[in-house]
């Protein structure tokens, strides 16, 4: 899958990143999720990928954030590993039980820093290092947008996060402007304002399930229930407080999903299709998502309600059954594409969109004198992606030794 995605993107050239270790990394990289976490694994690794590759392929994202080579390949890269390693545990755990997460990170977004060091140690391996042939400024510049982007996964930063995007879309609705732009500025606060963004798309998609198609979403609110359950079972054990949402015998699912979509999900949302209006699709499930969860709750499906209780979770058989329905879900929108046309918003699996920008291309295959014409009108509005320093140099293990003493 990472090698599609970064294909869809033009990014898969040895101009860009080493490809003949991009396997061994992205093999690396789902290695390293554990397999005992029920949510947090390398499933959700890879769908909140996904979710964000749908963004930028369905909107103009990339134009939006002045994206360049190097912040759309550190914005995917990050959306891979920015889980990596999750013991199922969260912040508030590590940091009421001391645990050495909370020393190392002196409780600061202990996680995320530990995802962000985790997969920079599988970047810095010699059979790993897919940024081999980056120059130093380069390795600096993803470096610095990569770290950025995974502390912004931290829901401890929702709220900073919003403030930020709320107050630029106000500023872009005061001035009457016809899409969004970032603020104008030096290089500096360009980076910064490109950032703001960034960090705004990887906090959706990072919530992204609840956007999903309902029984897609059931399946994740599930794991992630049963990974609280078992965190608060532990700190039961452990005679620590029992964490927000993760006391089994004090639980109300569909009643927790409607405050969190309410609370959390049709804001984060709002403000995306704002910016981003053709995905608008996102919106649309998650509205219907919180009037089925509203249902439930209606109909006194409340304490208690789970397909099971966790405490022997038969995980295999759980990731082999939620595996089959993504698939499913994957093959209908395969079989159903007319049904999800780009015009009507309704997108909702990636293979769909890379269909959708294959169909595109095919449009695209002109007479080549039409193209030659099409190419000088169009010229002065063309985005040029590939504009950033990409130097490579003919000594690349050259350039590795300075730039790790450079960030040792
Ligand atoms: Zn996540």
């Amino acid at each position: 899958m990472g090698k599609v995605i970064l294909d869809s993107f033009g990014l898969y050239s040895d101009d860009i990143i080493s490809t003949e270790k991009l396997d061994p990394f992205l093999v690396s990289v789902s290695n390293q999720y554990l397999k005992t976490t029920l949510y947090h694994n390398s499933m959700h690794g890879a769908d909140v990928t996904q979710s964000l590759c749908l963004y930028f392929l369905n909107s103009n994202a990339e134009e939006i954030c002045q994206s360049l080579v190097l912040d759309l390949l550190g914005i995917l890269i990050s959306a891979l590993g920015h889980d990596l390693a999750h013991p199922g545990l969260t912040n508030p755990f590590h940091i009421n039980s001391s645990s050495e997460l909370a020393i190392t990170y002196n409780d600061v977004s202990c996680l995320e820093n530990f995802h962000t060091s985790t997969l920079f140690r599988t970047i810095r391996k010699p059979e790993t290092d897919i940024f081999e042939k980056l120059s130093v400024p380069d390795y600096k510049a993803i470096r610095k947008r990569m770290i950025g982007n995974i502390l912004a996964t931290d829901m401890a930063n929702h709220g900073k996060i919003m403030t930020l995007i709320k107050s630029r879309i106000a500023i872009n609705k005061a001035e009457n402007k016809t899409k969004f732009e970032l603020l104008s500025g030096n290089e500096k606060t360009k980076f910064e304002e490109q950032q703001s963004l960034f960090d705004f798309l990887i906090h959706a998609a990072d919530l992204a399930h609840n956007t999903k198609l309902f029984n897609i979403s059931l399946k994740w609110v599930e794991l992630l229930t049963e990974e609280f359950w078992l965190q608060g079972d532990k700190e039961k054990s452990m005679n620590l407080p029992v964490s927000f949402l993760c006391d089994r015998d004090d639980y109300n699912i569909p009643q927790s999903q409607v405050g969190f979509i309410k609370g959390f999900i049709i804001p984060t949302f709002d403000c995306l299709v704002d910016i981003f209006p053709t995905l608008k699709f996102t919106m649309n499930n998650a509205k219907t998502n919180l009037k089925r969860w509203e249902r439930l709750v209606s109909k006194g499906r409340l304490k208690g309600w789970t397909p099971e209780k966790t405490k022997q979770v038969n995980y295999k058989k759980k990731m082999i059954l939620f595996s089959a329905i993504l698939s499913n879900n994957e093959k209908n929108n395969v079989v159903n594409k007319t049904m999800f046309k780009r015009k009507s918003g309704n997108v909702n699996s990636l293979s769909h969109a890379l269909q959708v920008k294959e169909e595109r291309k095919e449009n695209n295959k002109e007479n080549p004198n039409e193209k030659a014409e099409k190419k000088i009108k169009d010229g002065k509005n063309k985005i040029q992606r590939p504009n950033i320093i990409m130097k490579r140099k003919n000594n690349d293990k050259k350039i590795n030794i300075q730039r790790f003493n450079k960030f040792k």
